[in-house]
């Protein structure tokens, strides 16, 4: 039995960091837990507080003779405050991290911050004028200004953050419609909603029979009090949407409280205003730019009950609803789910455990679902259900692959495929546009032969080494080391090396081929400046561009109806990213990137460029074959033992000084060794980072992999005691990743 518990007094001020240790009399010990409101004595005197527990604990951080008791328990059962509580404790044991950091996660912290101003714009013409106006804006093609006075129409009043960073409009487009008196810019000091009268009650589309499946199946399964978590697998267009705001109004209806997580980069406006259409006020949109200020204001209003539905990223999950019904993840296969600072905490995850402590459901949805939530739902472990049409008759775009092995053996040694050249100048002459997307994410420098698309991988661990200074390559997995080769292993062309392309060689390339096209670019350096990223999007909604060339920036969320044509330029690069998710997030780039050809009424193509035409995430993407991909994936993962076969953790440690991190690393690898008599758990690296130095700081990672996931908490609770206590890793930062995705 746990003798002592952590107990934090002060959960409104900034003292998160302080909790302070009581011992449990014996009466309690059965029925404390974590999350629990009790009395304790506080400072001199008589004096008593209400504080919460932390933690329940057998390790005495005190003199024990000094320390006192728990008073009693303050409340049966566990409230909101408290339920957020053992939330971060879950989490803090799951992932790894301090209380403190754990309880900052989940906790908004009131800050005096000043309230920062808003503003809106308001329509300040009549409808007739409006349309005038509109029809003016289409003939000159002016199409960020018809955007905006569009949206205008249908509700008179916008937020203007909302607009501006959803509908890609600049500055420049807002003044001008306002020198035109069209609109004004009102500022606000009080919170409002970003939409105003957006007609509420809109009446829903009815839906189509699977649609109407999924609804009711999920609503009476929960209804039977089954809590298990459904997916949603349904193609873009299929109408999950709908669904979700189905399952919302239902729940709604009961009284109780919804939190929708989407990716902020898939976030759109007109997504956003379905939302309001149909919920209107009880709507609110958070997004990660919101100041703490504002954050804990909009957080303040749920509690309260003045919002009952919140669309947010990530940190939406954390919504303080007093009685939450559902949680919705729509793409949950997306990376940005995963926190990149500690905790480093999964949403997904954490909404099923969040889900758990107040009876509400979690509603999955994807186009491509991760291999891990597809797996569990074939396992029975999620409810499954498929939304096979699309909603409204649009066909999937045409996909093209091309061996750019054929090319090279052709004579063509350029990026640009002879058939890619060919659509972009039809594209040209049409008056259409093209999207060409270089997807350098999780690149690491692999190295290839481009004669015959071999790449050299690790022997232990099947995925690409990476590129080294010095003509090393190395696994970044288990740190295994191999000299370059001056020829290809297989067919002894001296083709071979790393891949070499910027989107800045690209767009230079690209203008050289086509020089009366109007290029543009976008990446990380063009979009540095404030509003950069928005700018370049307008041009390119505007039409003011044909071509646009950029990362993977470009090919979520947005909707372009007059691109025709998407070119992937190496599939390869996120193919050998060095990590085990790498065909994985291959498959679901390129499926994204397809989805972007062809929004409009011309139906689209998409090129994809491959020295590995036959590698099965290409070939499974370009047939939007799922099933097959997935078939394929989780073969490769069981030989290899990655999630879901296995629960992995990854250890990252770094710091400044090359030679202590070494010897750092080797404690720790041989402190996990001991604990691990058993030897369930496998043992990897240490290895050199990917990223190996970052501001000075040298980082290098140990992975274990092992079935049994407890296991693996267990070996973490036991390491982290240890890191404090050791001479040689308590100058070291040790962090924790549980199934990491980003890599480090
Ligand atoms: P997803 O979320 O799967 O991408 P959406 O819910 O956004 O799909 O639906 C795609 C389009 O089809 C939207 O314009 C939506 O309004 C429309 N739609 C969806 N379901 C129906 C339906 N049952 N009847 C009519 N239109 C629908
Ligand atoms: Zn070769
Ligand atoms: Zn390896």
């Amino acid at each position: 039995m746990p003798e002592y518990a952590d107990i934090i007094v002060d959960i409104s001020l900034e003292k998160l960091d302080k909790t302070f240790q009581y011992r449990i009399p014996r009466s309690l010990q059965e029925t404390l837990q974590e999350g629990m409101q009790v009395i304790v004595p506080f400072g001199g005197g008589n004096r008593t507080l209400t504080g919460y527990v932390t933690q329940v604990t057998d390790r005495c951080g005190f003199d024990p003779a000094r320390i006192r008791e728990i008073i009693g328990i303050a409340e049966k059962g566990v409230c909101l405050e408290g339920q957020m509580i053992s939330l971060a404790a879950w989490i803090r044991r799951f992932y790894g991290s301090t209380m403190n950091q754990a309880l900052k996660t989940v906790l908004p912290v009131r800050r005096k911050i000043q309230e920062k101003t808003r503003r809106r714009l308001v329509r300040t013409v009549s409808e007739e004028e409006a349309e005038e106006f509109l029809a003016l804006f289409e003939r000159k093609h002016q199409t960020a200004r018809f955007r905006l006075l569009e949206a205008l129409l249908k509700q008179e009043e916008l937020d203007y953050r909302l607009v501006s960073e959803q509908l890609h409009l600049t500055a420049q487009t807002v003044k001008k419609l306002e020198e035109m008196g069209i609109l004004r810019v009102e500022t606000d000091t009080v919170w409002r909603n970003p939409v105003k009268k957006a007609g509420a009650g809109e009446r829903p589309a009815v839906l189509n029979p699977e649609q109407q499946a999924a609804v009711r199946g999920i609503l009476s399964r929960a209804g039977q009090g089954d809590r298990k978590p459904s997916l949603i697998y349904g193609v873009t267009g299929s109408g999950k949407t709908e669904v979700y705001m189905e399952l919302i109004a239902s729940v709604l209806g009961q009284g109780k409280e919804a939190i929708v997580l989407i990716p902020e980069i898939a976030l759109t406006f007109q997504t956003s205003l379905r939302f309001y259409r149909r919920f209107g006020e009880q709507v609110t949109i958070v997004n990660s730019r919101l100041s703490e200020g504002e954050r804990y204001d909009q957080m303040e209003r749920a509690r309260k009950g003045q919002v009952r539905i919140v669309i947010g990223p990530r940190s939406a999950l954390f919504t303080p609803f007093q009685n939450l019904g559902i949680i919705i993840i729509d793409e949950e296969h997306e990376g940005s789910y995963k926190s990149e600072t500690v905790p480093r905490y999964h949403a997904r995850e954490t909404a099923i455990q969040r889900a758990q402590m107040c009876g509400a459901f979690v509603v999955l949805g994807s186009a491509t679902p991760s291999v891990e939530s597809y797996a569990r739902a074939l396992k029975g472990d999620y409810l499954l259900y498929r939304l096979e049409k699309r909603a409204l008759e649009k066909p999937l775009p045409r996909t093209e692959v091309i061996d750019l092995r054929e090319e090279l053996r052709a004579g063509c040694r350029s990026i640009l495929s002879r058939r890619l050249r060919e659509l972009m100048e039809d594209r040209l002459k049409k008056g259409q546009q093209t999207m060409l997307f270089l997807n350098r994410r999780g690149y690491a420098g692999f190295v290839s032969c481009r004669a015959c698309g071999h790449v050299l991988k690790c022997p232990h661990c099947d995925v690409s080494m990476s590129l080294h200074t010095g003509g090393r390559m190395v696994c970044h997995y288990c740190g295994y080391e191999e000299r370059t080769q001056e020829a290809c292993p297989v067919c002894g062309s001296s083709y071979i090396g790393a891949f070499r392309a910027g989107t800045q060689q690209v767009a230079e390339l690209v203008q050289r081929e086509f020089p009366s096209a109007r290029v543009l670019r976008m990446d990380l350096d063009t979009t540095k400046n404030k509003d950069g990223h928005e700018k370049i999007l307008e041009a390119f909604a505007e039409g003011r561009a044909d071509i646009l060339v950029g990362t993977q920036m470009i090919v979520k969320g947005h909707d372009f109806p007059n691109v025709t044509l998407v070119g992937v330029l190496a599939a390869d690069l996120s193919l050998y990213g060095g990590d085990y998710r790498a065909s994985e997030r291959t498959f679901q780039l390129l499926t994204q990137a397809a989805g972007r050809a062809g929004r409009g009424k011309e139906p689209g193509i998409a090129v994809i460029q491959t020295y590995s035409p036959d590698h099965y995430s290409i070939e499974t993407a370009a047939a939007q074959d799922y099933p097959a991909f997935f078939e394929k994936e989780t073969a490769y993962r069981s030989l290899m033992e990655y999630p879901p076969a296995a629960e992995m953790m990854a250890l990252y440690l770094s710091g400044t000084e090359k030679e202590v991190l070494e010897q750092g690393a080797q404690v720790l690898f041989r402190a996990v060794c001991r604990e691990n008599r058993d030897g369930s758990i496998r043992v990897i690296g240490p290895a050199d980072a990917r990223v190996a130095r970052v501001n000075d700081r040298y980082r290098k990672v140990i992975y274990l992999k092992c079935r049994d996931p407890e296991r693996l908490t267990e070996m973490k609770e036991c390491l982290e005691p240890r890191i404090g206590e050791s001479e040689e890793l308590r100058n070291l930062s040790v962090q924790f990743d549980r199934n990491p995705m980003n890599g480090y």
